[in-house]
């Protein structure tokens, strides 16, 4: 389905990146004022705050629910800063609605629920108010896709896309992998959708909001929705990742925004140069295919199995050392290997059932 889109019509439309930043909660009235006039005096123009909180488990802070939306209101009519929080249930959009919330987003969580995403849009419909869709917490392209397109069903047409990551079981450096492949697909699928990166709930830490905004804008990400607190250390919710108004001033001074559109002389020679390696290799996995064939007419006509085990360990492990003395990870040439292996085998198979 196409998604039939409109500007976000917001106050930074023509600005990269836009940037919305606030609070992970709105924990108490004076916590909200605090941090949105912080931000207000370093120039932002878009605060969040979370009003309902998703929690992993019970017992945590759950938000204040409807009494701090008046609160979200005050922000605007003191700071004239446009104000966004999550919704989760249509109940949540008529009272974000009711309070005059500018900008909605749906969680992680929920976009991993198609149910709970149609029900929302349902009680979206027409709006004009922006929807802000984040990933779902799982890495699947396809739902992400699935979830804008039943918003945008219902006539929301002011869209954008949230990436925070995607959980994982093996968490190493990030709390959310940020597996940029899947915005960058997303921007192929659906170029005029605006991306909006949440390095806060992606890295989990502090220390990753600079190199992962940075990031974000070398992908030529539109905007940033950072987790800002006037004491992080103290929030209530996802302390470690949020930074005080200061010092996110600091790391967006620091940013480098490069062009997005490059379409100068010396990226399309190295284009035509990448489209010339990926013949070659097309042609080579092809010449790998034909050998793989007339190895299973040999395994055929001797009895063979197809899958000798320790010859397929043998090249996962080769190949991977190989690829990381030429300075590409070995656990993507592993994975490369893998695909080119199943392919090998479903031709074989091919070959012993002729
Ligand atoms: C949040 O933005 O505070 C939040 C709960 O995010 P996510 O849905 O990405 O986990
Ligand atoms: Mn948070």
């Amino acid at each position: 389905m196409e998604l039939e889109l409109k500007p976000l019509g917001l106050p930074s439309d023509f600005e990269r990146p836009i940037v919305i930043a606030g609070p992970c909660s709105a924990e108490t009235e004076e916590q909200v004022m605090t941090t949105a006039t912080q931000l207000a005096e370093k120039g932002c123009h878009m605060f969040r705050a979370g009003v309902w909180k998703p929690r992993t488990k019970p017992g945590g802070f759950e938000g204040n629910g409807e009494i701090a939306l008046p609160w979200l209101k005050r922000v605007k009519e003191e700071t004239g800063m446009l104000v966004a929080t999550e919704v989760a249930t249509p109940q949540h959009v008529e009272l974000a609605l009711k309070y005059g919330i500018d900008i909605l987003w749906i969680g992680a969580r929920t976009t991993a629920n198609p149910f709970a995403v149609q029900a929302l849009a349902d009680s979206m419909k027409g709006i004009e108010t922006p929807v802000f869709v984040k990933n779902p917490v799982n890495p699947d392209l396809e739902l992400w896709i699935g979830a804008l397109e039943r918003v945008n069903g219902a006539g929301v047409k002011r869209l954008a896309a949230i990436h925070r990551g995607f959980s994982s079981y093996d968490k190493k450096i990030y709390r959310n992998l940020p597996m940029w492949q899947i915005p960058i697909e997303l921007h192929r699928r659906i170029p005029e959708l605006p991306i909006i990166c949440d390095p806060s709930h992606i890295g989990g830490r502090r220390d990753l909001i600079a190199p992962l905004c940075q990031q974000a804008m070398d992908l030529g990400m539109d905007g940033l929705i950072v987790e800002s607190h006037c004491t992080p250390e103290k929030a209530w919710s996802d302390a470690n990742q949020q930074v005080t108004p200061d010092i996110l001033d600091y790391i967006l001074s620091i940013l480098v925004i490069r062009d997005q559109v490059q379409t100068t002389e010396n990226i399309t020679a190295l284009r035509k140069q990448i489209d010339e390696v990926d013949n070659q290799l097309i042609d080579l996995l092809a010449k790998r295919m034909r050998i793989s064939r007339e190895i299973g007419q040999y395994k055929k006509e001797h009895g063979m199995t197809i899958v000798q085990a320790s010859r397929y360990s043998e090249i996962l492990e080769k190949r991977g050392a190989q690829g990381s003395l030429l300075g590409i990870n070995s656990d993507c040439i592993k994975s490369i290997f893998e695909h080119i292996h199943q392919e090998s085998v479903n031709q074989q198979i091919e070959i012993i059932n002729k």
